[in-house]
């Protein structure tokens, strides 16, 4: 959680939607949507006249025109519902919204070049937390109150550079996102066991700059306790292998080609909570796969995590013929000949 003063209020503010706002306080149902407003009884004086408040989605601007007589942006309805300060109502939103705090970081530059205009997503009630969800050093991940919207399924980076089909890219929630904080890369949604969105992963479409990172993560999100595609995988039959794999495009071609039961570490190696994750989904009778990618790392980390899981299933350490090579390289017949020998 950020805890800097220094709050670039414009990137919060172009980050988050008064609909996502009125989620978070489970007002959505009182407000009737007519065009690009939605309009309800005042949630700041409490009122009950049902057209006194009104929202402009598109501006991301709230009216009363009851008690208050005053409107504003999205940071000072957070502001006059909590009864703080902007820069309070700001901190606020972005730990509710896991907000990247890198992105919204004061940076007189950049200022600028924030888009006014927030994402417009609409938001989905929140799914309860996950009671018996394992925690590693702290909290278990929560899950998110907001989906981003409008992302590009299409995108050359999933269809033609990773050979995704839109099929596989509409099951798992993958697009190119314009706008927020995830802007300009390939947004991946991340479930818990639950089956709720706890994250959203954003994958630079391609080999990023030196100083962009490839995948960026959201502030708060502790990618060690979940496995990507475990409440999928967890629903396949008991006697087909559990396959694991480094990473989410890995899991998405192994999917694509039909070996639906399997997870991605998001890394090369096996935390304690993702090992009691696989421990928890299998039995002794269980068989898993490790498949890591055939290079340095995932050397190491395969004959780690294959004696970790042995303790509890049946474990087999695929090896690749090719050094460098990946899940994704593999074909269904060569996965066909894996599943059933
Ligand atoms: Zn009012």
């Amino acid at each position: 959680m950020p805890r800097s003063s220094f709050v670039d209020f414009k990137a919060v503010k172009a980050a988050i939607t008064m609909v996502q706002v009125l989620e978070h306080y489970g007002l959505s149902d009182q407000f009737k949507k007519s065009g690009d407003s939605l309009s309800g009884p005042c949630p700041i004086h409490g009122g009950s006249n049902p057209t006194q408040f009104r929202v402009s989605i598109s501006k991301n601007i709230w009216n009363c025109f009851s008690k208050c007589k005053q409107g504003g942006n999205v940071l000072d309805f957070i502001a006059k519902m909590e009864k703080v300060s902007i820069h309070a109502a700001a901190l606020k939103a972005i730990e509710w919204f896991h907000l990247d705090p890198e992105a919204v970081k004061a940076n007189s530059e950049k200022d600028e070049e924030r888009p006014s205009e927030a994402p417009r997503g609409k938001t989905e009630s929140a799914p309860k937390p996950a009671a018996k969800h394992p925690v590693e050093n702290g909290m278990p991940n929560k899950p998110l109150k907001f989906r981003l919207e409008k992302l590009e399924r299409e995108h050359p980076y999933l269809t033609k550079e990773r050979g995704l089909t839109l099929e596989t890219i509409v099951d798992f929630g993958v697009g190119y996102c314009a706008k927020g904080m995830m802007a300009g890369r390939i947004a991946i949604p991340i479930h818990n066991p639950e089956g709720n969105v706890v994250a959203y992963a954003g994958r630079w479409p391609g080999e990023p700059a030196e100083d962009t990172p490839k995948y960026k993560l959201p502030p708060g999100f502790s990618k060690s306790l979940e496995l990507f595609n475990i409440d999928r995988a967890i629903k396949e039959p008991g006697d087909t292998p559990l396959i694991i794999v480094e990473g989410f495009f890995a899991a998405m071609m192994l999917h694509q080609h039909g070996c639906k039961k399997v997870v991605a570490l998001m890394g090369s190696t096996m935390s304690a909570a993702q090992e009691e994750l696989i421990r928890k989904h299998t039995t002794s009778e269980s068989q898993v796969i490790v498949m890591l990618d055939e290079d340095e790392a995932g050397q190491a980390g395969r004959e780690d995590i294959a004696s970790r899981i042995s303790r509890f299933c049946f474990v087999k350490v695929y090896q690749f013929t090719e050094p460098g090579m990946q899940p994704e390289d593999l074909y269904a017949v060569d996965l066909s000949a894996l599943l059933n020998p």
